[in-house]
This record gives structure tokens, C-alpha cells and sequence, in this order.
């Protein structure tokens, strides 16, 4: 059994358990009943592991883990920078209308 990856919380572990187990990996998830109901944390180290079973899997799940980080590490919509559809001005997220024109942001 080998860890692939270490979860800020609870709900993460679970998605990255989801994204192996849909790839036909055989994962299990540890540390999650360190949790409170709450969801604070109750331990500095009580993060949430998820390993892979099969050992000879591990390169095929690390390789899942990084493009579930690369995902993750992308700006969320409504976070990234939005292009005026009037005259093209690249704008930044906080703006909702385009200094530039003055048009709404579309979408
Ligand atoms: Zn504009």
C-alpha cells in the first residue's frame, strides 16, 4: 500500500479517492475519522491520506494526483481574467464592466 496524496480536508480526500477509484484503482482513504463533526481539525498531523492498494499502481495514481493539482491550481471561473467582447481589453476579475468601453462583462 502506498500513499499518494495528502489532503487538506476531509472532502478533498474524497475527490481524489473518487478520481482513482473511477480509473479502476483500489485506494482507501486514512486519517478521515480524526475529523470532528465539525470539520475542525483536531491534530497539526491529522491530515487526510489517500494510498493506493496496489503498489504497482502507485506510478499510475501519482500521475492522476498531479493533474487533479494542475486542475486545482488553475484560477476557478470567476476568478480568471475576462476579455471585453466590445473591443477586446483584457480585464482583471473585480472589474464587472470594461474600463475601456464601458460594456458589461458578458456571461
Ligand atoms: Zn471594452
Amino acid at each position: 500500500m502506498k500513499k499518494v496524496y495528502t489532503a487538506q480536508n476531509v472532502t478533498e480526500a474524497h475527490f481524489v479517492r473518487d478520481l482513482l477509484e473511477s480509473q479502476g484503482l483500489v485506494v482507501t482513504v486514512r486519517g478521515e475519522d480524526l475529523w470532528g463533526a465539525s470539520g475542525e481539525l483536531p491534530f497539526v498531523d491529522a491530515w487526510p491520506t489517500v494510498w493506493v492498494l496496489d503498489d504497482e499502481r502507485e506510478a499510475e495514481a501519482q500521475e492522476l494526483v498531479q493533474q487533479y493539482e494542475a486542475t486545482k491550481a488553475a484560477p476557478a471561473p470567476g476568478q480568471a481574467t475576462w476579455r471585453c467582447v466590445h473591443c477586446g481589453q483584457e480585464l482583471e476579475p473585480q472589474f464587472t464592466t470594461c474600463w475601456s468601453c464601458g460594456t458589461e462583462r458578458q456571461g
